[in-house]
């Protein structure tokens, strides 16, 4: 109760705070933000929008820009409220429980813990609007670490997860019907396995381990040129330069034995030592066993 009290209080000082400072409003005519010709001053509009203290509403200088027929509020982008009205602060907590669970229990979460009210939708929309800012910066930041490892360790791997009916419209599925439950979210792992556990086997080093993963084709289709490279070979690329994985001594790619996961280190990574994993291996040995000397026998064991 006190909390309650305490943000409240601290809530309307930080609105009459930022009512109090009126620099927004720069004159009759700003330069437009999105298009750059003249945008013109039309009022002071009020906005309501979820901070960590609680809910503040601001006044803000609203300038319209007839040319691109676009509105802004150059407040907002100082402040870095986004257009879904939460402050910055909120939008970081949004993201990490949007992260750890359900759209719901993350609302429910921060309600619970911080006092902060927002409804499913909305951590879904920031979830989904931070999901797809992450994506796309994923694509165009790719700085290659520059440490090189003595080895580095490297895996792909594929597995179904369910989808809403929406998502799978239209798709070929393992359903009795043909229909889809689920679509193959692949993953790429990289890391380093330099520490050693008791009996002196290798083992990941902690805080080693990178993960990239997308509902993305690994199918060379038509041809083996730069610009046909599938989406997850990209990724994976993408995933092997930023770990440094390319400037290893040694570079060891694992994978369960599938086809498709070799054809993409041999266009990704040619130089990779290829392992099928201990896990596989075994699987893939028992199997030979069974079918040359029949399931079950002694042999095949
Ligand atoms: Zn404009």
């Amino acid at each position: 109760m006190i909390k309650k009290e305490v943000l409240r209080v601290a809530a309307r000082f930080f609105e009459k705070m930022l009512n109090a400072d009126r620099s927004d409003h720069m004159g009759h005519t700003v330069t437009c933000i999105f298009c750059g010709q003249e945008a013109r001053y039309v009022s002071r509009n009020l906005k309501t929008f979820t901070t960590v203290l609680g809910n503040i509403t601001i006044g803000r200088a609203y300038y319209y820009c007839p040319s691109c027929a676009c509105g802004f509020c150059p407040k907002d982008y100082t402040l870095g409220f986004d257009d879904l009205s939460l402050s910055p602060g909120v939008t970081r907590m949004v993201s990490l429980v949007a992260s750890a669970g359900s759209f719901w229990e993350g609302s429910k979460l921060l309600s619970a813990l911080a006092a902060v009210i927002i409804s499913e939708k909305s951590v879904e929309r920031t979830a989904k609007k931070i999901g797809e800012a992450i994506a796309s910066d994923e694509v165009v930041y790719v700085k290659e670490k520059q440490s090189p490892r003595d080895t580095m360790y490297a895996g792909v791997d594929g597995t179904g997860i369910p989808m809403r009916k929406d998502e799978l419209t239209g798709r070929a599925g393992k359903q009795p019907n043909g229909a889809a439950k689920t679509r193959e979210v692949k993953q790429c792992v990289v890391w380093t396995a330099d520490s050693r556990d008791a009996k002196g086997h290798p083992v990941r080093d902690q805080g080693s381990v990178s993960y990239s993963a997308g509902i993305e084709s690994s199918a060379w289709s038509n041809s083996y040129r730069e610009e046909d490279t599938p989406a997850f070979a990209r990724r994976v690329a993408r995933e092997l330069t930023r770990t440094g994985f390319f400037q290893a001594k040694r570079q060891v790619f694992l994978g369960d034995g599938a086809l498709w996961i070799w054809n993409l280190v041999a266009m990704v990574a040619p130089q990779a030592i290829e392992i099928v994993d201990l896990y596989h291996a075994k699987e893939h040995l028992s199997k030979l066993g069974n079918d040359i000397f029949g399931p079950g026998t002694d042999l095949a064991k």
